[in-house]
């Protein structure tokens, strides 16, 4: 294998990595403005970037309205992208950051400050990782593009804006998650059920959709029952002065199949009680089941897994009930079809569906060769054999088509993502970038 990457392109790397940390760029709506939709600071990173692309010799984009950027470097129809982010998740209130968050520290072989893991550490990487190709005389069979985002930590309108408005990639990656890679995300589905009423009791419980509520409180009618109820079930839950509250064990919604909803729990005790058909669903129906089959039968397939179904939110009152649910669709499954039976099952219990949010499935067989260039370039500069992943979250890959997540956490490497102290040691951006060189080597060289 040639060796592209060399002692001063890692320097090169640290030293960007330390002016991009500067820029605390954290979505602050407060202040945006024309050309700056997320607010002064992000566009401030995002000028930066720019800045150093072009002193690099890439040709650089910026977006009139602010919300993208992108540094391209070739020639050629063909467009291989770099899906990357600039703005980073909030330090300020953050307790337990030993250093200014804003501020690169190197200490001990460590990079510490936000963004070194998330993203911008991979982005410095994968940046140079090409600057050394290019320093190598490397030609390329088409051109390269970095998309720089800067609203991934929130909504993503930045890519949003770039795919109404830009051309699509070929093949590519976001060096935004792990190795070896994620060549395949679960479809992501947020809706509410709605439904009547009730003036025999009340309450609300749960919330955010993306994770399994850890507590459920009820302060209505029937107490005592209710109470009896949930000793009958062997629940968990504490006495309050004027209530009950359930326990449960929180987790992220991908993997609701492992927590204990404890608005399940709530309902299935509260449906013991009384007689509401939009509760019985919850209660009756599906009980503590988070795989969703009780509800829309077995869901599964051989590329990623199970359905993952998490009631998040529980509202009844007198004019309305609200179930809040988030869903983790395997990627071959067709959703439409899963959200007729879905409709079909509640309304069967009064419940109307209302979808929410809805992110499709990202999916390149292993077959590919995109795929399979990558992994066995993971492969070959590690020695690790660690199988390639899917994932029930989401990272800026499913945005394209044709693009995985590639890096840049090793399977060990500890993870500081959006934690106070972020660090990323020099060691692995060093690694990474050689692993990147390779693969896009291997890709786009010719
Ligand atoms: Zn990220």
């Amino acid at each position: 294998m040639k060796t592209f990457v060399t002692d001063e392109h890692q320097k090169q790397a640290v030293l960007a990595l330390k002016t991009l940390v500067s820029h605390e760029s954290v979505l602050n709506e407060n202040e945006a403005g024309p050309g700056q939709p997320f607010g002064p600071k992000v566009v401030a990173a995002l000028d930066e970037v720019l800045k150093l692309c072009a002193s690099l010799g890439f040709k650089t984009f910026k977006d009139d309205e602010g919300y993208y950027g992108y540094a391209e470097v070739g020639e050629g129809e063909q467009l291989f992208g770099l899906l990357c982010h600039m703005d980073v998740v909030p330090a300020a209130d953050q307790a337990g950051w030993q250093t200014d968050p804003f501020e690169l520290i190197e200490r001990d072989g460590l990079l510490i400050g936000r963004g070194t893991q998330d993203d911008k550490g991979p982005t410095m990487a994968a940046l140079f990782a090409v600057k050394a190709l290019m320093d190598a005389g490397v030609a390329f069979e088409g051109r390269i593009r970095f998309i720089f985002g800067t609203d991934e930590e929130t909504l993503w309108r930045c890519l949003e804006k770039y795919n109404e408005k830009e051309e699509s990639i070929t093949m590519g990656f976001a060096p935004d998650a792990e190795f070896p890679l994620i060549y395949a995300e679960k479809g992501l589905l947020q809706a509410h059920l709605i439904g009547p009423g009730t003036t025999e009791f009340s309450l609300r419980a749960g919330g955010a959709l993306n994770v399994v509520p850890d507590r459920a409180s009820y302060a209505s009618n029937q107490l005592s029952k209710v109470q009896q109820a949930l000793d009958a079930h062997g629940f968990s839950y504490e006495k309050l002065e004027n209530g009950l509250l359930v326990h449960g064990k929180s987790v992220h919604a991908k993997d609701a199949p492992e927590g204990i909803n404890a608005v399940s729990r709530l309902a299935i005790a509260l449906s013991d009680v009384f007689d509401f058909p939009p509760l019985s669903f919850l209660g009756k129906l599906v009980g503590e089941n988070a795989t969703g089959e009780n509800v829309v039968g077995k869901t599964e397939d051989e590329a990623s897994g199970e359905l993952s179904m998490n009631f998040a939110e529980l509202v009844i009152t007198e004019e309305a009930t609200k179930i809040g649910l988030d869903m983790r669709i395997p990627v071959t499954v067709n959703k439409d079809e899963l959200v007729k039976k879905l409709s079909h099952k509640a309304a069967q219990y009064q419940l109307e569906y209302k979808e929410f949010d809805w992110l499709a499935p990202l999916y390149v067989p292993l077959e590919s060769e995109l795929v399979s260039t990558l992994l066995s370039t993971y492969r070959d500069c590690t020695n690790d054999m660690t199988e390639p992943m899917v994932s029930g979250g989401a990272t800026f890959a499913r945005t394209m088509k044709n693009c995985v997540a590639f890096g840049a956490m090793f399977p060990d490497s500890p993870d500081y993502m959006h934690q106070a102290n972020e660090q990323w040691s020099v060691a692995e951006l060093r690694k990474t970038m050689e692993i990147y060189a390779e693969a896009i080597y291997r890709l786009w060289g010719k």
